[in-house]
Parts: C-alpha cells; sequence; structure tokens
C-alpha cells in the first residue's frame, strides 16, 4: 500500500442511503483504490439538512441494508454515529467528533459525489468544514469533476491530483477522482418500487432481497406488508 505505515487513511461516505446502490458502493472503491484508503467508514444520516422530506425507510433498514451492500468488503464498516445523534446530521459535527476519536495519526478523508460537493457552499459550517479533513470527490454521472473548477473557483487552489502523496504540511485537500460511475440514484430505484418496476443490477443482490422481504418502498407499511 503506498501510503507506508504511519498514518491510517479512513474514507467516509455519508449520505442518506435511502436505500444504498450500487452507485454508492462504486464510489466509495475507485475513492479506496485512487487514494489507498485503508478501511471506509458508511455513514447513514439522520436527518438531511438540506431535504424538505425525510427518508422514506426507517433508520434501522437504511443501516441494515448499508451493511448488507458492505458484507464482502472486510475493510468497511456501518457507522451508526449520526443516526444515534439528536439533531440534523451535520458534516462538520460529524467529522470534529471522528477527529477526536480517531486521533492524530488518522486522515480522514470525506468521499462526496461531485453532484453533492457541488452545493458545498450551502453546508453548515462552511468553508470551516473543509478544514476537519480532505474531501475526496468523484464524478456522477451528469456531474463530472472537471465541471467543479468553474463552479466552485474559490476552491480550485484546494484541489489536488489523488496521485500526489505526502504532503507533511498538514494541508486539507480536496481530490477529485475522475472514473465512471454507475447512473443510478435512490430516487430513482424508490419510484420504480413503488411503480412495480425491475430494480435488478441497481443494488446489490442482498439489499434486493432485503428490500423485497420487508416491503420497503411501497405505499404500504411493513407490517401491512406481512399480513
Ligand atoms: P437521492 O436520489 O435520494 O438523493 P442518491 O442516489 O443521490 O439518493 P445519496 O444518499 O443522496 O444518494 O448520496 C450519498 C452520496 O453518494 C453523495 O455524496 C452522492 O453524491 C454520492 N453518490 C450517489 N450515487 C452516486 C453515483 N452514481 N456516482 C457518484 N456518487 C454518487
Ligand atoms: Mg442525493
Amino acid at each position: 500500500m503506498r501510503s507506508g505505515g504511519r498514518s491510517r487513511r479512513i474514507g467516509v461516505l455519508g449520505g442518506t442511503l435511502d436505500p444504498i446502490h450500487v452507485g454508492h458502493v462504486e464510489t466509495a472503491r475507485v475513492a479506496t483504490a485512487a487514494l489507498s484508503l485503508s478501511s471506509l467508514v458508511i455513514l447513514p444520516s439522520r436527518v438531511p439538512p438540506h431535504r424538505q422530506n425525510g427518508p422514506s425507510a426507517s433508520p434501522f433498514h437504511r443501516f441494515a441494508m448499508a451493511a448488507l451492500a458492505l458484507s464482502g468488503l472486510p475493510y468497511a464498516t456501518v457507522s451508526d454515529e449520526e443516526l444515534c445523534t439528536e439533531g440534523p446530521s451535520y458534516t462538520v459535527l460529524t467529522l470534529e467528533r471522528f477527529a477526536d476519536r480517531w486521533g492524530e495519526g488518522s486522515q480522514i478523508f470525506f468521499i462526496t459525489g461531485a453532484d453533492a460537493f457541488a452545493e458545498i457552499e450551502t453546508w453548515y459550517r462552511y468553508p470551516a468544514v473543509l478544514d476537519l479533513a480532505h474531501f475526496a470527490v468523484v464524478s456522477r454521472p451528469g456531474t463530472p469533476v472537471r465541471s467543479l473548477g468553474e463552479r466552485l473557483p474559490t476552491l480550485t487552489s484546494r484541489f489536488r491530483d489523488p496521485r500526489d502523496r505526502d504532503d507533511p504540511s498538514g494541508r486539507r485537500w480536496i481530490y477529485p477522482i475522475d472514473a465512471p460511475t454507475p447512473d443510478v440514484s435512490s430516487t430513482e430505484i424508490r419510484r420504480r418500487l413503488r411503480d412495480g418496476e425491475s430494480i435488478q443490477g441497481m443494488v446489490p443482490a442482498e439489499v434486493e432481497l432485503h428490500i423485497r422481504r420487508h416491503g420497503l418502498y411501497l405505499e404500504t407499511t411493513t407490517a401491512d406488508h406481512l399480513q
């Protein structure tokens, strides 16, 4: 591993994950490879500050589906940090807690898709949030990372090539990662399930089984489904 043994390089991928899908898994995988991350934490959020409507599967089901999606990745874990913390899930507050807990020997890389990062100026405690972790920003179909320079001109000096290593300055960087990821969204998956359409290939097989078994994302409740 190129990162050497001295500092743990921990990737954190947050989101509503309602449900987790192959786009999330691939985004996490390409960031892990591009930045030689040593471990990966998937972080379902509690109350997404930018959303009008709450998620449509419970936090328990979202956590369970994330764990199922990652069962084949030995370096990955699912964190209940935001689900168990009162109030909205603000990334800046979570990153502060992680930095305290994991200590100086760790570097945190917060992984986002380019669509989410394009909205960074609206995040709680921007721009301070950018000083708490490195950001790994992965292209999403419709939002390539090369569009970000034009969208966020004040941040271009913070962009750094993911192949560059060992910056002793302690600066926090933004690493754009231009890799193809599947053109899938949770919104489209929820719509398909509501309309009785196939979601095959859009979520890992274990996740689809969980969704079907518990009747998630249908108009009826879980209890109705079991009648
Ligand atoms: P929704 O449609 O409900 O917004 P979503 O598919 O966008 O769901 P989120 O939970 O909002 O999923 O996304 C969590 C994180 O994963 C965000 O940073 C988002 O940009 C990123 N992401 C999701 N899908 C992809 C993808 N296909 N490629 C790259 N990044 C992705
Ligand atoms: Mg989204």
